[in-house]
Parts: structure tokens; C-alpha cells; sequence
């Protein structure tokens, strides 16, 4: 069956010629949709010692010597609603490029290559129920789709779960938060989540997917709301994070 689709897509690109999603250059027989060999190649992971609470990459390797479990610095002033966050790729281009065509230019055909990036490996083993951050109704009117719903969805193909995707909604249309500082971020988002059916998340282990962790307001609101209506722990995973 892939081979098939492969062909199929091979002429799909001679009558309508597709272009890299990170670099613009036009694809022939390139493995993987949407971007080319060189594009793919430059998306690797983040490596190094990171915050075990945040994922926040540490300058130094030391600071995991002498303490395994050691937390970044913010991490240990406010602590976060959820129980721990990773990214996988920093977000910086190709990737970059990928997701703001995914995003705001509405390329959903990309959530299939986008969704090959995902690794499963380092995921807690015992997790109960899959939940994309909502994006407020007036937003997704606009938008058309949830990004993080479609990428959830691409994960799930291999985590089987059950994904939940109407219970935690967003109450509030909130201004882009990197354009806040810290505490007018928080206040901005105060409130701006809540879950329909509280009886749905109590005492479940939940993994929370966004495709970006900027500043971690964002999923730290929608944690600190699940917590709150009874969920057990909440996991958060995002696909690409903003280094400092
Ligand atoms: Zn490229
Ligand atoms: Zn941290």
C-alpha cells in the first residue's frame, strides 16, 4: 500500500509540483512529504541534560551530575501544574518554517510528515488519556482546524489511547501570549480554560499535546485546569520548544 501511495504521489508531483516546506526548493522523489532529503535531515532532536520538571535545556551538562532529578531555577520559584513537559526539536528552521505553514497557513497536508517526528520512547509507560490544547471557537472558525488536535491524532496512531479532544475547552479569546510579560501572560490566561465533564479526567494520567512550548503558560493553565476537575497527573509533550 505504501508503495502505492508513493507513485501516486510521484505523479502528483509531476502535474502539481510540490516545494519544501522549510527551504522552498522543488520535490521530485523525496522520501518524506513535503520535505526534502537535505530539510529532513537538518530536523534532529534536542540534545543534552534538560530540566526534568520543564524540559528547558540547561547550559551545562553539570547540572545533572551531582543530582538527577535537579530542576531549572524557575521551575523551583513557580512550580508548574504539570508533572513533567518534554520538547523533542527546538524550534528553529526547517521545523519552524514547517509549522508556520502547518499553523497559520493552513497547510494541513503536512500533518502526516510533521507527525513521522514524534517519538514515543520516552513517554510514560501507564497513560490513560490523550488531550490537544483547545484553541478558542472563534479561532478554530477562522483557522478551520487545531493544529495540536491533528498532531495528537498523528501520534495516537502509535500510543492507541483514547483521545479526548471536546472536554477541555477554551473559555476565552486571549491575545498572542509572547507578546505579554510573565505576569500579564498570566493574567491573560486566567480562567481561560475549563473542563466539561470533570468524571472524564478524575484520576486519569493525562498526556497533553501542543505542537509549540514558548513560555509553558499555555499548558501549564490547561494542567493546572485539569487538576483541578480531579485528573492524577498531567504530561505535557510538544513537538518543538523556543530556546532561549
Ligand atoms: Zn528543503
Ligand atoms: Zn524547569
Amino acid at each position: 500500500m505504501q508503495g502505492l501511495a508513493d507513485v501516486l504521489r510521484r505523479l502528483l508531483h509531476i502535474v502539481l509540483p510540490v516545494e519544501c516546506a522549510g527551504c522552498g526548493v522543488a520535490l521530485s522523489n523525496d522520501p518524506v512529504p513535503f520535505f526534502c532529503r537535505s530539510c529532513w535531515a537538518d530536523i534532529s532532536p534536542i540534545d543534552g541534560p534538560v530540566c526534568r520538571r520543564c524540559g528547558r535545556p540547561f547550559a551545562s551538562p553539570v547540572a545533572l551530575t551531582f543530582s538527577p532529578d535537579h530542576s531549572c531555577g524557575s521551575c523551583r520559584k513557580n512550580h508548574p501544574a504539570y508533572t513533567s513537559a518534554w520538547s523533542l526539536y527546538p524550534y528553529t528552521p526547517p521545523l519552524r518554517d514547517a509549522l508556520c505553514l502547518f499553523k497559520y497557513r493552513g497547510k494541513v497536508a503536512l500533518a502526516e510528515a510533521l507527525g513521522r517526528l514524534w517519538r514515543t520512547s520516552a513517554l510514560p509507560q501507564q497513560l490513560d488519556l490523550l488531550m490537544p490544547v483547545p484553541i478558542h471557537p472563534s479561532r478554530l472558525r477562522e483557522r478551520e482546524f487545531n493544529q495540536s488536535l491533528l498532531l495528537a491524532d498523528q501520534l495516537n496512531r502509535r500510543l492507541q489511547i483514547p483521545l479526548s479532544f471536546d472536554n477541555l475547552v477554551r473559555l476565552r479569546f486571549t491575545v498572542p501570549q509572547t507578546e505579554l510579560t510573565r505576569s500579564a501572560r498570566l493574567k491573560n490566561l486566567r480562567r481561560a480554560f475549563a473542563v466539561r465533564r470533570p468524571d472524564e479526567v478524575r484520576e486519569k494520567r493525562i498526556l497533553l499535546i501542543d505542537d509549540v512550548f514558548t513560555t509553558g503558560t499555555t499548558v501549564n493553565e490547561c494542567a493546572q485546569t485539569l487538576r483541578k476537575a480531579g485528573a492524577a497527573d498531567v504530561y505535557v509533550y510538544t513537538l518543538a520548544r523556543t530556546l532561549e
